[in-house]
């Protein structure tokens, strides 16, 4: 249940207004009196005299590497905009010498971070975000508790602006020509300060990376988790494989949905092209913020064959698509990060039980044709309830069942009784014929190595 937790925690957070600027109480302490805990007196950048005054107060101020590190970049950075903005000749060209100074002690500070640090923790990241964004951060809580705490090993270290245009969603952004801060508000040293990227998805800084894009800057700061996650090269042969898979994407799809919920939008979609030895599939699932309640639509579903209809090659697809109605959330999103769980450990089982030339399909798993056999359950010639008996379905409900309630942490009987339950409320099966259902899942789960 720590979603719930996690996400009304994000949710009582008030929306900043527009025009407020972000952390207004600490984000301008290098640059007023306002906050004593941040700030370092007595920098410059008129001339090389202030500069190297500025130096010598950094070197002995009492403050972390970092905090040196971001103050000297800020004075490089704020010399160099001046020198653009100034007219007179010989003010600029003491800007510039007072520049060159704070850069060459840049790089010494920059060298000094390397030796200092090969990585960060997550609490050392965290603090920092935390420090940066203090009060109305775009970063809500559970971000930092999910993706920043966990994960030591975060590097800082210079990133290629362009790279963070292949995540999706601050393509979507930067194209839109969005504007989150007027010009004013995004300080010299707002911009500059480190960006925040997980796993190659920009999570801190949409505003900054943006502006920095347009302004024709190459490389910026960032705090970066790399993507570890390297599918098995084995093949994939017992269901542990296919839970692992499932699992990443699980977590992937559940993060974009949410993040698109917070930043306002109606729908969301995630997609992924999963290409191993042994399991090819194109995913692609949305949900759309609408409806009167929760539901997984129709066009849910998986296609395993390699070939079309017509006989054309094909990748073998996963589709899902639910609706939600967005007044239910963020209260019904654990709900959902469960059923999202079992669809798509359900839709992943039916990729293996078809598709032999591209290689998913896995030796023993029912791939008999039942396109007979579903038509007449769709046309109502045989009762509903045929359908949840369906080789290929009784595996794949199994699989799905078994996993979702792995993620709930409860027995899979529970996890069996509440979709059968549903199922007797739609009126899709009676308790007799629940019972037959019950029996048959159970005799395949001994078989697969598990137990209802
Ligand atoms: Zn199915």
């Amino acid at each position: 249940m720590r979603y719930i937790k996690s996400l009304y925690e994000a949710d009582s957070r008030d929306p900043r207004k527009k025009g407020e600027h972000k952390g207004s109480s600490s984000h301008s302490d290098l640059y007023t009196d306002e906050d004593p805990k941040g700030t370092i007196h007595g920098l410059g950048f008129k001339d090389a005299e202030t500069a190297n005054k500025g130096i010598d107060i950094i070197k002995k101020v009492d403050r972390t590497h970092a905090h040196k590190v971001q103050a000297t970049l800020v004075m490089q950075q704020r010399a160099k905009v001046a020198i653009e903005r100034t007219k007179d000749p010989e003010k600029k060209k003491n800007l510039k010498a007072a520049y060159e100074i704070w850069t060459k002690f840049l790089e010494e500070m920059k060298k000094k971070t390397q030796e200092l640090k090969e990585s960060w923790t997550g609490q050392e990241v965290a603090d920092h975000i935390k420090y940066i964004t203090p009060d109305s951060s775009d970063i809500p809580d559970y971000f930092i508790d999910k993706y920043i705490l966990p994960n030591d090993g975060w590097k800082n270290k210079p990133i290629k602006l362009k790279n963070l245009l292949k995540d999706k969603d601050f393509r979507e952004y930067y194209k839109s020509g969005e504007e989150r801060y007027d010009d004013y508000e995004v300080a010299a040293d707002d911009l500059y300060q480190e960006l925040v990227v997980y796993k190659g998805q920009l999570l801190d800084g949409y505003s900054r990376a943006a502006r920095m894009l347009k302004q024709g800057e190459k490389t910026a700061a960032a705090f970066v988790i790399e993507n570890k996650f390297i599918i098995e090269m084995s093949v994939f042969e017992r269901y542990s494989k296919l839970d692992s898979i499932s699992n990443k994407l699980l977590g992937d799809c559940f993060r974009q949905w949410v993040l698109d919920f917070e930043r306002g939008k109606k729908s969301s979609s995630y997609s992924f092209n999963v290409e191993n030895p042994g399991l090819t599939f194109d995913l692609d699932c949305s949900i759309y913020f609408k409806g009167k309640g929760f539901e997984v639509l129709n066009s849910t579903g998986a296609d395993g064959r390699d070939e079309d209809d017509e006989g054309d090659w094909q990748d073998p697809f996963v589709n899902i698509d639910f609706a939600c109605n967005p007044e239910w959330l963020p209260t019904y999103w654990s709900e959902i990060y469960f059923i999202l769980a079992d669809t798509l450990r359900h839709e992943i089982e039916h990729i293996t039980q078809d598709g032999i030339d591209i290689g998913n399909y896995r030796k023993g798993k029912p791939n008999e044709p039942d396109d007979i056999m579903r038509m007449m359950i769709n046309n109502g010639m045989l009762p509903k309830y045929h359908y949840l008996l369906l080789p290929k379905e009784v595996d794949a409900n199994l699989q799905g069942l078994r996993f979702e309630a792995k993620k709930r942490k409860e027995k899979i009987i529970y996890t069996v009784n509440r979709y059968l339950d549903q199922k007797e409320e739609m009126g899709e099966v009676t308790q007799e014929e629940r019972e037959i259902v019950l029996n048959k899942w159970r005799a395949r789960a001994k078989h697969l190595g598990f137990k209802i």
